[in-house]
């Protein structure tokens, strides 16, 4: 069984697509905006202080991330990280070179069961959000929505934040794509059962 996430390991890093590991095991991925506390959020669920930030400078070199998620000394899953989406000091072409690899790995990656998408619950979807929804709309892979920071709202604006959200991913909803969506705060540790069983709900199906 696995418990939890505390044996999660670094294991390669990507610059190119074509640099990534064979597609062995479930892949859940980790997008977000810069600063919405994607790496915060892997080292929490992950229990380890650097794990996701080696990756954040100079964040230009790295496209994917990947830590192996072991159980029992075997990898039964990777969490992999996007350091590049939504990276600001990038030019234009280096941002259209960021958006068709990016886009390629959540479009095509055949080991792809889900995709956890760190938002601040302050700013709520931005276009960059969107455009990755689309793009996994396209598969119908599943995404878990983190609105992250919940520690700074109060009780009216989480519920606030909650509903806009919910409103924007409806009609996808609709057309029978599962998007779900939950508050997070890594500081207060809101948020962390239910995300590690969705974490698990996508992978234990196919690997245990
Ligand atoms: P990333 O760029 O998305 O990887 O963001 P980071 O994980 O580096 O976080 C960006 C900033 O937000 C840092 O200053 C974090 O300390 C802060 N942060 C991350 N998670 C939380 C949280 O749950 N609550 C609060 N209040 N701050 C957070």
């Amino acid at each position: 069984m696995l418990n939890n996430f505390h044996s999660t390991f670094f294991e390669t890093s990507a610059a190119k697509l074509s640099q990534c590991p064979a597609p062995s095991v479930p892949e859940i991925v980790f997008i977000g905006r810069s600063n919405a506390g994607k790496s915060t959020a892997i080292n929490t669920l992950c229990n380890r202080r650097q794990l996701a930030f080696a990756s954040k400078t100079p964040g230009r070199t790295q496209l994917l991330n990947f830590f192996s998620v072991l159980n029992q000394s075997n990898t039964i899953a990777r969490l992999v990280d996007l350091p590049g989406y939504g990276f600001a000091q990038l030019s234009q072409s280096e941002k259209s070179q960021w958006d068709i690899e990016l886009g390629g790995y959540l479009r095509n990656r055949s080991a792809l069961h889900g995709c956890v998408m760190i938002v601040d619950a302050r700013r709520g979807l931005l276009a960059l959000d969107r455009s990755a929804i689309n793009w996994l709309a396209i598969r119908k892979t599943p995404i878990h929505i983190v609105l992250s920071k919940a520690d700074k709202l109060t009780t009216q604006e989480k519920i606030n934040v909650q509903r806009r959200t919910f409103e924007e991913i409806q009609k996808h909803i609709e057309a029978g794509h599962t998007i779900t969506v939950q508050l997070w705060s890594a500081l207060k540790k809101i948020g962390l059962i239910e995300l590690e069983s969705q974490l698990k709900q996508w992978i234990i199906p196919t690997s245990l």
